[in-house]
């Protein structure tokens, strides 16, 4: 079945005779549209894609399974100049209508049960097919070569502005849309903010530094962490490192479909609080990878999804020690009914400069 038909099956199970889909990586997902602006609406027998003058082209060329409306002024006026039929009940997509547009729809639609929700389409988007498998390998494969060259950049005197710079330069250069977040670098104390994105600071000698990266490819998100050890460095990090690193390899190993997200978590929280640094790990194992960096699932202690054959999901555990450091180590995996197969190929070992 195509991706607005399930869609339209969720639609049915939760009884919405109507769905306005604002969330553009959704539109993306569900209609092939890849613009800044534009909203889908699923009427009972129509999908229609709403956007303005600038993406008269490109509308045209990339939306499928949904009509085209090119609105001449602002989407309200069109609204309210077209019979669109709708009656019943409409979803919404909660977190992505500002409550500004929202209200404007009810008045050009007051007779609608508005119907808030979350999660709807990104649980549908979340087990992928096997081309958009395809680009997060793609994505990963840069990212994982972006890595690799850093590397060789990672030096005392460098600043993580300087890192940074290059990141988003290799990325681009390898084939990447750009970089799916800002790059987080952080060295030596800085390391104990878990997203520290990169400052003025200059690498010194006895750092540990943590680097996350990632890129979109063709829509599709990579991210990667790796902590790094520059020259010799305090033993009790390297503790920590060994740690971290056994909590994800067990992670790893056990991830896959039919496991609840918060039992995955757990594997390699339980790992971390026997070390004795439970209240050092205070996010989530990792999220789903996607047309968004952080997508469904959510794998942490907070959620009882099932995971399912064909999501991707990160796994990165990651202790952190206020004015000491951190460490944290980032895999993509492609979650299977047996082992998964993890997407990042860079060595996970304590790699020392
Ligand atoms: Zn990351
Ligand atoms: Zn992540």
């Amino acid at each position: 079945m195509d991706r607005i038909g399930r869609l339209r099956q969720e639609m049915r199970r939760r009884k919405l005779d109507n769905f306005l889909v604002t969330r553009l990586s959704n539109i993306r997902y569900l209609c092939g549209f890849s613009g800044s602006a534009g909203v889908l609406l699923l009427t009972p027998r129509k999908a229609r894609f709403f956007s303005d003058f600038r993406y008269r082209e490109q509308a045209a060329e990339q939306v499928s399974g949904a009509d085209v409306i090119i609105y001449p002024d602002e989407l309200m006026k069109e609204l309210r100049r077209r019979p669109l039929n709708m009656a019943g009940s409409i979803g919404f997509e909660a977190l992505f209508l500002d409550v500004s547009t929202y209200n404007q729809w009810r008045e050009i639609f007051p007779l609608l049960d508005w119907i808030p929700t979350t999660k709807l389409v990104e649980q549908i988007a979340s087990v992928k097919d096997p081309d958009e498998i395809e680009k997060i390998r793609k994505a990963v494969k840069i990212t994982d070569a972006v890595f690799a060259e850093i590397l060789k950049m990672i030096k005392p005197g460098v600043s993580e502005l300087d890192l940074s710079a290059e990141i988003s330069y290799l990325h681009k250069k390898k084939g990447a849309d750009g970089d799916a977040f800002q790059p987080i670098i952080a060295s030596g104390p800085r390391s104990a903010l878990p997203h520290g994105i990169a400052s003025e600071r200059k690498i010194k000698a006895g750092d540990m530094v943590t680097v996350d990266i990632g890129c979109f490819y063709q829509g599709y998100a990579s991210d990667l962490t790796r902590t790094i050890a520059v020259g010799k460095v305090n033993p009790k990090m390297k503790q920590v490192y060994a740690l971290v690193l056994e909590a994800q390899s067990r992670a790893i190993a056990a991830a896959r479909s039919g496991l609840k997200a918060k039992e995955l978590d757990e594997v390699a929280r339980s790992v971390i609080r026997e070390g004795g640094h439970s209240e050092h790990f205070g996010h989530g194992l990792g999220h789903g990878l996607g047309l968004e960096v952080h997508s469904e699932p959510r794998v942490s202690f907070l959620f009882d999804d099932l995971l399912m054959a064909g999501q991707v999901i990160t796994i990165e555990p990651g202790v952190y020690i206020p004015d000491l450091g951190g460490v944290r180590i980032e895999d993509d995996v492609l979650l299977k009914n047996s082992q998964a197969e993890v997407l990042t190929k860079s060595p996970r070992d304590l790699i020392v400069l």
